[in-house]
């Protein structure tokens, strides 16, 4: 499908997608099908030699699913040139899950003896497929500290074998920032692909394109769906020829598509991406100075705060601080629990990016799978508190806080 060009986001996730269909409805329809019907065998061989593989059987395709693809496609793409000056096209594969999105990520672009290289934070699940599944299968993983650059482009030097470098900027919970530009272009230099996990940031902060990468990766089930309504993960990558062959092989085979149901939420929730992440920025700015400002409150994770470590990178790339942040309470875990058992508006609840408040505590909720040295040595002590910012009115938030606090 040809992009559109649109100046704004919110043109983008309103009228990307083409939502023509024999019944004149308004909101894309939920192609609940499994399979499409052929009006003669010269039809069907048609359809399955056309490289446009989205009428055949829903693992290979949906319309719904092209729908949502289209929009996340124009959104990480948008404003972006090409190495020849063209306007730059990206291919994005929906799946299940992030997870299942990731899988056909390390997958396509790894094998038996090859190396992933990752920072040393990283979402529990991320990091867990890395150890517990890529590890069955072969492939070895190295977690370093690739903010030190010098020490990324030495590993690379002594490790030939590594083939992947994944990224996750901002990364959850400890808002650690990395710089995507300088990473892609060292890793670059070693004949090394890129790909980013965009999730925290979304395309409305940070487009990881722009800086390099080869490859982006979300679970849509946070911003981009913004209402905690379904699981969805996308991969997209800018060499279109890989991600119709490579990608979409393991894609298929390994059975990791959605459903139409769910993609027609993620296309529903999407429509509203800048104006919720609009708001989620301007409340998290708030809370953040709230609990900074807090005497029962030891430190703040900010990638606003220019006391943040990475608050450089942070400016640099992603036009506004992220919409998440995670803090430490001068009462470690014992208070932290009474805190969070004290809130009234605040919803207790893993995950990120709904339009409500979530709060986490990730040693035993998102990491407990890591163990305990290793995920305090990455910045998740047993007292880290996570809060996913939401678009309520900010006087509703600070007074939960508030209240809450005073309870510990
Ligand atoms: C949630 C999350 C994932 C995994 O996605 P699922 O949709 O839960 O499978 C990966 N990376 C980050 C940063 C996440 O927050």
């Amino acid at each position: 499908m040809s992009q559109k060009k649109f100046k704004g986001i919110s043109t983008v996730t309103l009228h990307t997608a083409n939502h023509e269909n024999d019944n004149f409805s308004h909101t894309t329809p939920i192609y609940a099908t499994s399979t499409f019907t052929f009006g003669s065998t010269d039809e069907g061989m048609e359809r399955f030699k056309s490289d446009d593989k989205t009428r055949i059987y829903t693992r290979w395709g949906n319309p719904t699913f092209t729908a949502a693809q289209v929009t996340i496609e124009a959104l990480e793409s948008h404003g972006l040139k090409n190495e020849k000056g063209e306007d730059l096209e990206v291919k994005a594969l929906l799946h299940a899950s992030g997870q299942a999105a990731m899988s056909t990520l390390f997958f396509s672009n790894l094998s038996a003896g090859d190396t992933l290289l990752s920072h040393y934070s990283l979402y529990g699940g991320s990091q867990e497929l890395m150890q517990k599944v890529l590890a069955e299968a072969g492939i070895k993983t190295i977690l370093i500290d690739v903010r030190d650059l010098g020490l990324l482009d030495t590993t690379l030097s002594e490790n030939k074998s590594i083939k992947l470098i994944h990224l996750e900027t901002p990364a959850n919970p400890t808002l650690q920032c990395v710089d995507i530009e300088s990473i892609c272009t060292i890793a670059h230099k070693h004949n090394v692909k890129v790909s980013v996990d965009n999730t925290v940031a979304t395309p409305y902060l940070q487009q990881p394109f722009a800086l390099g990468a080869d490859f982006v990766f979300h679970s849509a089930t946070k911003f981009l769906n913004g209402h905690g309504s379904a699981l969805h993960g996308v991969m997209l990558g800018k060499d279109l020829e890989f991600m119709h062959t490579k990608a979409w092989k393991w894609h298929v085979l390994l059975g990791g598509n959605s459903n139409a149901f769910d993609a027609y939420l993620l296309i529903q929730g999407m429509k509203t991406l800048e104006i919720r992440m609009e708001r989620h920025c301007e409340n998290t700015v708030r809370v953040a100075q709230f609990l900074q400002n807090h005497p029962a409150i030891e430190h703040v994770n900010f990638t606003g705060f220019t006391t943040h470590p990475d608050y450089a990178i942070a400016q640099k790339q992603m036009k506004k601080p992220a919409p998440l942040l995670s803090f430490e309470l001068k009462g470690g875990i014992d208070a932290g629990k009474k805190f969070i058992d004290a809130l009234e508006v605040c919803t207790r609840a893993v995950s990120l990016g709904t339009v409500d408040t979530l709060v986490s505590h990730p040693a035993t909720m998102t990491h407990y799978g890591i163990p305990r040295e290793e995920r305090i040595k990455y910045g998740i002590t047993d007292g880290l508190i996570r809060m996913s910012v939401g678009i309520e009115n900010i006087e509703d938030l600070e007074s939960d806080l508030t209240q809450a606090l005073a309870k510990i």
